[in-house]
């Protein structure tokens, strides 16, 4: 464990958000409380990050060397958290004609299964995208908020869920082709992989890893109220914000079909959005690791992880 990362405030903020663990005593050490505490392995939700960001992923574009080697990355991270496939393999193959170009792609998801313990015939589908724009001008667009966070996030997730089985089965998707239209999600739903009936809710993360104001988004609570206890009273780290809205029922801009929860609420199948603010490295090749907020970050998944309890809580 990198001490450097985990600093007593990160250390308080686990705390908080540690359910069911006998409190801490006087006599405890720091060291025992990070142990105990610990939700998700913070240092490697950042080199995620970086790997997947870097110049050599050539801005993981689909069906592209560098988005193959994201997906296989990704495949790599399941395994090495016990993530077992959905499907007969990790991935879902799809091809599409690009609406612009009218060129034939080939994208693949990333699919994993945790079997719920109470309701395993229910499913919570955890997303975000692991594909970004690729190369332009000569110049590497590395998405490293966009949305290399939000894969990195699913598998922090899916981490603390192999240590806190869940009551409802939990699908950790990493779709491809979410810049190319919402590919990877819609095909998802599209081969009726899960029946829709049997989907509860898609929780989709897209750009969390930075906010110069603290403040985190959580979108979908005002369309689908029966979803607004999970962020209720929320308890939430120091010095973080979690605002509702940009559901199309404010003014602010609607990022209902923003990212891959847009098919999903097509489909009338509840979802959560969790994201930031549009920041100016936003679809620039400067989207960059060095501009990931490491605090804000695990802030950030550690109050995602709160919200998914308090769905898994909840009847479907
Ligand atoms: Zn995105």
């Amino acid at each position: 464990m990198n001490t450097k990362i985990l600093s007593p405030l990160f250390v308080l903020l686990l705390m908080f958000s540690c359910k069911g663990q006998t409190e801490t005593t006087t006599e405890q050490t720091l060291e025992q409380v990070e142990v105990k505490t610990q939700l998700f392995d913070a240092d490697a939700l950042l080199e995620r990050v970086k790997f997947l960001s870097l110049d050599s992923l050539e801005g993981r574009r689909t069906g592209e060397k560098g988005g193959l080697i994201a997906r296989e990355y990704v495949v790599n991270q399941f395994k090495k958290y016990g993530i077992a496939p959905l499907l007969s393999d990790y991935t879902q193959p799809f091809s599409f004609e690009g609406r612009r170009d009218k060129k034939t792609y080939e994208g693949a998801n990333v699919l994993g299964l945790i079997k719920g313990t109470e309701q395993p015939d229910k499913y919570i589908v955890i997303s975000a995208h692991y594909d970004h724009v690729g190369v332009n001008d000569g110049e590497v667009y590395n998405g490293a908020d966009d949305d290399a966070s939000g894969t990195s996030a699913i598998i922090a997730v899916a981490e603390y869920l192999k240590n806190n089985p869940p009551k409802h089965s939990v699908v950790i998707a990493a779709f491809d082709a979410e810049e190319l239209g919402l590919r990877g999600a819609a095909h998802f739903l599209e081969a009726n992989t899960i029946p829709k009936e049997q989907i509860a809710i898609d929780i989709n993360l897209d750009m969390v890893g930075r906010n110069d104001n603290n403040e985190l988004y959580v979108v979908g609570t005002n369309l689908y109220t029966q979803l607004q206890p999970a962020i209720t009273d929320l308890e939430l780290p120091e010095n973080f914000k979690l605002s509702v809205g940009h559901d199309g029922l404010d003014d602010k801009d609607n990022w209902v079909s923003s990212s891959d929860h847009g098919p999903f609420h097509k489909q009338e199948i509840p979802f959560l959005y969790f994201g930031v603010e549009d920041h100016k490295d936003y679809h620039k090749p400067t989207d960059d690791f060095e501009f990931i907020q490491p605090e804000f970050y695990a802030k950030a998944v550690t109050v995602i992880i709160s919200v998914f309890e308090r769905i898994d809580e909840m009847r479907f």
